[in-house]
């Protein structure tokens, strides 16, 4: 193999704003996110911020600058297809939850979110996440994509336009209360209302548009959703933005509610089932309109069990990645509220077997967290859904394939990201330990590149811990 002095090297380096460096990844475990299975020795060719060639067969070109990772693997950067700016991870942030407003009120929340969204952002690219969709909500979401494109080390923000609700305003203040002045749940109450948020996605540089089926468990709600006849309103928005070419990715939690959005053209769902099983019906149809599956498994188990019980099962990338004060904010006592974690098992299990059977009749699933919910950092949260998606049977090799092009295609970004293929960009991690042989070792990161910028992942934890004072 060619290999450069390195006084050439150091040259390169110096001028690569001038000239354009290749980069060559040598002696790696390739997997490449496609679903294709692994290869051994591989070489990933890095220009500038893309891929020119990956996989093996082909020469190292002369002048190349070489990365020689023997005994390592290459994966794509992991893409969350399920996350919020703005809320925190923190206890004190959806109040209608865990109400500890006496401790951090919901304004101060807000101010606190503000103030971390750079660290929140570098919190995901520490954990390996070099790709995250924002689920709507505020403008917050789209400052923090502006904040995302001004960073080196932050991931790539890709929004959903939304939330759209099928249910009037003061229903929607409820549910989330409005952040700082904004309302988070838009309502949407007529076909004009849906061209309206049309536009404004597209104004906006939206990705996609997200809306919910939902009536959380309230008959009223259910009532007053038939009554503005909720069918026909999500045909519209998902007709609109067809039409303008943005797909449409859809929160539903009930059969009936994601059975009859599917029928109508939503391109994904958001959360899987959790009130009975998926039937053969719904296999069908899913399978018929090529719909994409986000479970979000680990929420249940994690917001709903763990942080009521205070028993919490933490990964080490939690604990390492996550910005400071939101893995704290776990153990603050609750007030008295009441233990809802049978309910949350039965509806996790279900949920959980609803994902294997989809998985076993090759339904698409991709990886999301809803990151940024209570007990949900930024980030590390992908390492406990691919947990929870492998105990429910799904095997570490898909999951690899899941929690990147999957996630891409649901973002409609699957031309440029997703998989470590030629002419993609540059996202990729360095593991030192095979993700297939245990989904645990996708935790053993190395070293993270966007866009062809290299981070050791020391380089990346929060400031707080990375900096060791010069003079103690
Ligand atoms: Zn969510």
């Amino acid at each position: 193999m060619f290999r450069l002095p390195a006084y050439v090297a150091l040259l390169s380096i110096c001028c690569s704003t001038a000239v354009a460096e290749t980069r060559a990844y040598t002696g790696a475990t390739l997997i490449d996110g496609t679903g294709r299975p692994a290869t051994a020795n591989a070489t990933v060719l890095v220009e500038d911020d893309r891929i020119v060639a990956a996989g093996s067969g082909f020469a190292v070109p002369e002048g190349a600058r070489v990365i020689d990772l023997t005994g390592k693997w290459i994966v794509p950067g992991l893409i969350d297809a399920h996350i919020h700016f703005m809320t925190s991870g923190r206890m004190y942030t959806r109040p209608a939850f865990f109400d500890l407003t006496d401790k951090v009120s919901y304004e101060e929340e807000v101010a606190w979110i503000k103030a971390h969204a750079r660290d929140t952002l570098r919190a995901f690219t520490c954990s390996g996440v070099t790709g995250v969709l924002s689920m709507g909500g505020p403008s917050f979401e789209y400052d923090t994509r502006d904040l995302a494109r001004s960073m080196d080390d932050a991931p790539t923000v890709f929004i959903g336009h939304g939330v759209i609700g099928h249910f009037p305003r003061f229903v929607a203040e409820r549910m989330i209360p409005p952040w700082d002045g904004e309302l988070t749940v838009r309502p949407m109450l007529s076909a004009e209302e849906g061209v309206a948020h049309v536009r404004e996605a597209l104004a906006r540089g939206a990705d996609f548009v997200k809306t919910a089926v939902d009536d959380r468990g309230s008959a009223l709600l259910a009532a007053a959703m038939w009554w503005w006849d909720w069918r026909e309103l999500e045909g519209s928005i998902i007709e609109e933005a067809t039409r303008h070419g943005l797909m449409v990715t859809t929160h539903a939690h009930a059969l009936e509610y994601a059975r009859g959005v599917v029928e109508l053209g939503v391109a994904s769902l958001q959360h899987i089932p959790a009130d009975e099983p998926v039937d053969e019906a719904f296999i069908e149809l899913a399978r018929d309109r090529g719909i994409i599956v986000v479970p979000t498994l680990a929420i249940r188990k994690r917001t709903f069990i763990e942080l009521f019980t205070k028993d919490i099962d933490l990964l080490p990338v939690e604990e390492s990645c996550s910005v400071p004060g939101v893995v704290e904010s776990w153990y603050e006592p609750l007030p008295p509220m009441d233990d809802q974690s049978t309910r949350y098992r039965e509806e996790g299990a279900t949920a959980a077997a609803n994902a294997k059977v989809l998985f076993d009749a090759g339904i698409p699933l991709a990886v999301g967290t809803d990151s940024g919910m209570i007990g949900l950092a930024a980030g590390s949260s992908m390492h406990l859904e691919l947990r929870a998606l492998n105990q429910a049977g799904v095997p570490a090799d898909y999951l690899v394939h899941a929690a990147t092009l999957n996630s891409a295609r649901v973002a409609g970004r699957d031309d440029e990201y997703g998989s470590v293929e030629a002419g993609k960009f540059a996202d990729f991690l360095v593991l030192s330990a095979d993700p297939i042989a245990d989904i645990a070792n996708m935790q053993a990161i190395e070293q993270v590149v966007k866009h062809g910028n290299e981070f050791s992942q020391r380089e990346l934890l929060p400031r707080t811990l990375a900096v060791t004072p010069a003079n103690p």
